[in-house]
């Protein structure tokens, strides 16, 4: 886990490139482990089922 300060807005959809995952499988702003997935547009949609924060992987 980081401490460093990421100011999140979970309505905005992050991209891997803007939000690289430090370690693999843990959520970058809460270090947590279960996510929601989805599938649309090419693209796949990781959400952290704790935070809320959205990210296309
Ligand atoms: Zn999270």
């Amino acid at each position: 886990m980081s401490n460093k300060c990421i100011n999140i807005n979970i309505n905005n959809i992050y991209e891997y490139s803007e939000l690289p995952h430090k370690n693999s499988g843990n959520c970058n702003t809460c270090g947590g482990l279960e996510f929601k997935s989805s599938v649309g547009g090419g693209k796949f949609l990781r959400e952290c089922t704790h935070c809320g924060i959205k990210k296309n992987i």
